[in-house]
């Protein structure tokens, strides 16, 4: 028999107090957890879709540098001229990647609650990270983040615009004057741009200290793992270092070339999320016991002001919904569930059920 590994001393000590990103088990459930457009495609673009991958060689290599889907993206995010852009496998990798890059002691500052992988990602690399509380209305504090620029130079500063987990989009002033008052790299990250006129995109020119970032994931495409990151050549050129050559698939070259092609029936998929968006937040309004919070993407947060959120949770799950229960994070979260917007009768559904959970 061989020796168990030294793992602990062979591994950096922060890994040893980090969780594995972990996500809940659908299987039977309606799923209303994870972001997803929840419309299938129609069978005639499916179809042109299956014969258009027969000539995908799948014996090569990818293209390293995916020119065709680049080109498509360029186009369909209006990504200004002046900008380069970086591919990632989703936006996960491209937060990865950004990070990894960072000199070893540098600090990473995000407004919380957030996006869990920021955090997830800095300390997996062992570099600082610094969450900076929202205000009770989930808006930026200004004082305290400017005076955390200031003290703590940050490297980076992720935005996310609309915010997960609580839908809203941060004033616009404010993250201006968060890129002009930070001499490190300000990520506007643009995750739920279908489901919001706003965007960083076309202010790109203005602020070379800013970087926008982008998915397909929400759009349609989250098996696919594509996201990318939009700013100034310099940035851009030295992260290609650290991309690893082929980390964009032929397949997810070829399907998402071809998907944004025809986006017309994606952005048609997207506007009913809007629609649905709209008349679940109205229905959740006319619940009892519940304060629900106006969203820029394609999910809702609430809060549970009678019966415990994991209560909530659980007995929507017991009547095969599956949203996600944010209160385990605590702080502005604690009693709060997070739905994401699915089809039409899905949420007409979690609608029926969760009435009968709140007014039995
Ligand atoms: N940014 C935000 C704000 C997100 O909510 C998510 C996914 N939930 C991501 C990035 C990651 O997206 P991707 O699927 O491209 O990795």
């Amino acid at each position: 028999m061989t020796m168990t590994p030294p793992v602990q001393s062979l591994f950096r000590p922060q890994l040893k107090a980090m969780q594995a990103y972990t996500v809940a088990d659908a299987q039977n459930l309606i799923k209303l957890d994870a972001m997803e457009n929840p419309y299938s495609w129609p069978d005639a673009i499916k179809q042109e879709w299956l014969t258009h991958l027969q000539d995908c060689a799948i014996n090569r290599y990818p293209d390293p540098v995916a020119t065709a889907l680049t080109n498509s993206l360029r186009k369909t995010n209006r990504v200004p001229v002046q900008a380069d852009i970086l591919l990632g496998n989703g936006s996960d990798e491209i937060i990865q990647i950004l990070l990894m890059a960072l000199q070893q002691n540098s600090s990473i500052m995000a407004p919380e609650p957030g996006f869990v992988m920021y955090k997830q990602v800095a300390l997996s690399l062992g570099l600082n990270y610094l969450g900076i509380p929202l205000q009770a209305d989930f808006s930026l504090d200004m004082p305290v983040m400017l005076n955390a620029i200031k003290t703590q130079q940050p490297a980076v500063i992720f935005l996310a615009y609309p915010n997960n987990p609580t839908g809203n989009l941060f004033a616009e002033q404010d993250i201006i004057d968060i890129i002009v008052a930070s001499e490190g790299l300000v990520v506007v990250d643009e995750a739920y741009a279908p489901f919001t006129d706003a965007s960083f995109m076309p202010k790109l020119p203005e602020f070379n200290n800013l970087l926008v970032m982008r998915t397909v994931s929400k759009l349609g495409l989250a098996g696919l793992r594509l996201g990318f990151l939009a700013g100034h050549s310099d940035i851009i050129t030295e992260l290609n270092k650290i991309r690893l050559p082929y980390n964009i698939n032929s397949l997810t070259q070829l399907t998402a070339e071809f998907a944004l092609n025809r986006i017309d029936f994606l952005i048609t998929q997207t506007q009913h999320i809007r629609q649905q968006r709209q008349w679940l937040f109205d229905r959740l309004k006319h619940i009892n016991g519940l304060s629900v919070y106006p969203s820029e993407a394609n999910f809702i947060l609430f809060k549970s002001n009678t019966i415990p959120a994991d209560t909530v949770f659980q007995s929507l799950k017991q009547r095969g919904i599956l949203i996600k229960n944010l209160s385990p994070q605590g702080g502005l979260l604690e009693q709060c569930l997070r739905v994401t917007v699915g089809k039409k009768d899905e949420n007409a559904l979690f609608i029926q059920r969760l009435t009968q959970i709140l007014q039995p």
